[in-house]
């Protein structure tokens, strides 16, 4: 397991135009804001000040990217989902992120972040259906995980399955900010495909 990286913030982007070169296996970071993004990064590199902070709802949309040690880049892709953006805000998303996700050598990874307590919302659907559509791999991560008892962790976590596992071919991790369970597992699918050679 990963104890701490040293996580150093590299550029934040308004544009694709402005992406930076690759030069690092990529792992991009997305869900719906308020799924817990910031606090799992902030778990999962062992930051030591809050070098994931969670930004105003709909208003700056931003990529961000951080370099861990010499090993990856992680791309904290903005949230998504929030009620009453507009129509503007939403479309700029979308081109920033199909900008990153398909005009550039795709990441080695993408998490997805949902939460595990909720529903799937179709707008999770849609950026599952754009992963898959990119050919782009990726791996569910439910977080939030302490909030239900491990009877229910199962029983959501198996809904979840259903859903995005992909019979088995998508990895699903149950993960807690608080508990950092899920932490060694998520590290494990990171490694794993960083150590693979890029697609394209
Ligand atoms: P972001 O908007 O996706 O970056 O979400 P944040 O990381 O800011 O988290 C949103 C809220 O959920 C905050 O109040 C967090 O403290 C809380 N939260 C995030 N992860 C967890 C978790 O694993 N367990 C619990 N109980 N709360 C969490």
């Amino acid at each position: 397991m990963k104890k701490s990286l040293s996580v150093k913030f590299v550029t934040s982007v308004t544009e694709p135009s402005d992406f930076p070169k690759p030069d690092l296996p990529e792992v991009a970071v997305v869900g719906r804001s308020n799924v817990g993004k910031s606090s799992l990064l902030n778990r999962l590199t062992g930051a030591k000040r809050m070098a994931f902070v969670s930004k105003t709802p709909g208003r700056t949309q931003l990529i961000n990217f951080f370099r861990l040690g010499d090993e990856l880049m992680l791309v904290d892709l903005p949230g998504y989902g929030f009620a009453k953006v507009p129509v503007s805000v939403r479309q700029h998303w979308e081109k920033l992120v199909t900008g990153y996700l398909f005009e550039r050598e795709a990441p080695r990874l993408a998490l997805l972040l949902v939460d595990l307590r909720r529903e799937p919302l179709d707008i999770d659907i849609q950026v599952r259906d754009l992963l898959v559509q990119g050919d782009v791999a990726h791996a569910v991560v439910a977080t939030k995980a302490d909030k239900l008892s491990k009877s229910r962790v199962r029983q959501h976590r198996a809904k979840l399955e259903r859903i995005y596992g992909a019979e088995g071919k998508v990895p699903l991790i149950t993960f807690s900010a608080v508990t950092n369970e899920g932490r060694n597992e998520l590290w494990k699918v990171i490694e794993k495909h960083i150590q693979r050679a890029p697609k394209k």
